[in-house]
């Protein structure tokens, strides 16, 4: 039976990346485990006047090549483990798109869509306050993440801030533009997710205008859904979901009315015109390009052999166990892994910090064709790693990150 603790995923992907990279077994055991892990019992006070627990963590995962650079989720499913292996899965995605940066990542078990927006603003904070000696622009970096977003960061650099007593905006990406965010962050990892498929249709012949899906209808994936006929001139939005629903039009939806729909009630479900369709269905419809942007484990040796998408961009980090990496490539789908095609927030998260660090900002076309640019080498390199060694594409992504950051841990004399 397949495992879907994340961590244990991310671990086997280090041990199977390092077995073709032929490391030693302290590299592996050092690549394999975070360096530093805080877990924090958090007091908050309800809009009712009862206090309640949390519990939070930071996890920096590694930090040779740079400060610890991650996300914060508020979510119920949170655990050390999820954490841990998406603070590992940013070590390889700072790697393989070559920003100086290392890995981490954070996360508060709560249920955020039952709380107002006084009781999100008191546990930001919070957190902020706990995880305040352990980061810094030269130390670890947070941003947002699932259900959080740049509201919840400008209350932690505040908070943050007002611990330090100065300003350091760079402490914190994806903050409002008004208070040191960058241009083009919102929509940096939809438009990394897309420019990886134009290269993909590029260089292997898929058909972008052809018909895409989408699972997830958050940040990632609503922009995904506009930028995807934006930049690549076409095609038919078929399926899309979120948490409450799964929906499906052959006829194709309008993203930017489906966009609308969802914030006026809260979800995809009942668009006009569409067909309500099981969650799982979303994954195996026949669609060119199916971009999974939701959560972790979603595509399993359960479902991987029903898959008739072309091409999956890995919008949402950890969606497919390594049994159905092994399946998929079998089939001979083309998978964007996670650690290149969700790179784009974090490389504009980094430019952020470059404008934070001089307090001079570039105009969204910079941001945008640097974007383009380093997200195309990216792809081209993991690709070029494929064809070389032979392995499915999540393994020639590893391969390029892991061998990244092991020289620099062999450099700094750690192993
Ligand atoms: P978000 O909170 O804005 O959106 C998540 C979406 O997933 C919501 O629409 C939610 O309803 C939906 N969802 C939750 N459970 C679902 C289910 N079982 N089936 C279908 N939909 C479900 O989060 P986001 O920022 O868009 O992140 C989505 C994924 O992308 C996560 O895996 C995240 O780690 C990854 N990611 C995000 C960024 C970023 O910059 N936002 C960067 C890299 C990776």
């Amino acid at each position: 039976m397949e495992s879907y603790n994340s961590f244990k995923v991310a671990q086997e992907q280090v041990e199977e990346a390092a077995k073709l990279l032929n490391l030693d077994r302290a590299t592996i055991e050092l690549l394999k485990w975070p360096q530093r892990e805080y877990k924090f019992t958090l007091h908050v006070k309800m809009d009712d006047g009862t206090p309640k627990i949390f519990h939070a963590w930071r996890i920096q995962h590694n930090y040779a090549r740079g400060p610890a650079k991650g996300g914060i989720r508020f979510h119920p499913d949170e655990t050390v483990d999820t954490i841990r292996a998406l603070a590992s899965w940013m070590t390889w995605k700072t790697a393989v798109v070559d920003i100086p940066l290392g890995g981490g990542k954070g996360g508060i078990c709560c249920d955020p869509k039952n709380m107002s927006e006084m009781e999100l603003e008191r546990l930001s904070r919070a957190y902020a306050q706990a995880i305040a000696p352990h980061i810094g622009s030269r130390v670890d970096v947070p941003a947002p993440d699932v259900y959080t977003n740049p509201q919840t960061m400008a209350w932690m650099m505040d908070e943050y801030e007002t611990i330090i007593g100065r300003h350091e905006p760079g402490a914190f990406t994806d903050k409002p533009k008004s208070i040191g965010g960058t241009m083009g962050r919102r929509n940096a990892t939809a438009r990394g997710g897309v420019i990886t498929v134009r290269e993909a249709c590029n260089t292997y012949g898929f058909d972008p205008t052809k018909t895409y899906a989408i699972q997830g209808f958050g940040n990632a994936g609503q922009r995904a859904s506009m930028l995807h006929k934006k930049l690549l001139g076409g095609g038919k939005l078929v399926a899309v979901s979120d948490s409450k629903g799964a929906i499906f039009n052959s006829a194709g939806f309008d993203p930017t009315e489906l966009v609308q729909h969802k914030l006026k009630t809260g979800s995809v479900a009942n668009f006009p015109g569409s067909k309500p369709i099981p969650h799982g269905e979303l994954l195996e419809l026949d669609v060119e390009i199916l971009y999974p942007a939701a959560l972790e484990n979603v595509i399993t040796s359960e479902n991987a052999d029903n898959i008739k998408a072309k091409v999956i961009c890995e919008l949402a980090n950890g969606p497919t166990t390594p049994e159905a990496d092994r399946i998929l490539f079998k089939k001979g789908i083309h998978v964007i892994p996670d650690i290149l095609a969700s790179a784009g927030g974090v490389t504009v998260s980094y430019f952020e910090m470059v404008q934070d660090s001089y307090s001079y900002f570039w105009n969204e076309e910079t941001v945008h064709e640097r974007l383009d640019k380093k997200l195309m080498a990216a792809y081209h390199t993991v690709y070029q790693a494929l064809k070389e060694k032979k392995v499915h594409p999540r393994q020639a992504a590893m391969v390029v990150g892991v061998a990244r950051v092991a020289e620099v841990c062999k450099l700094r004399g750690w192993v």
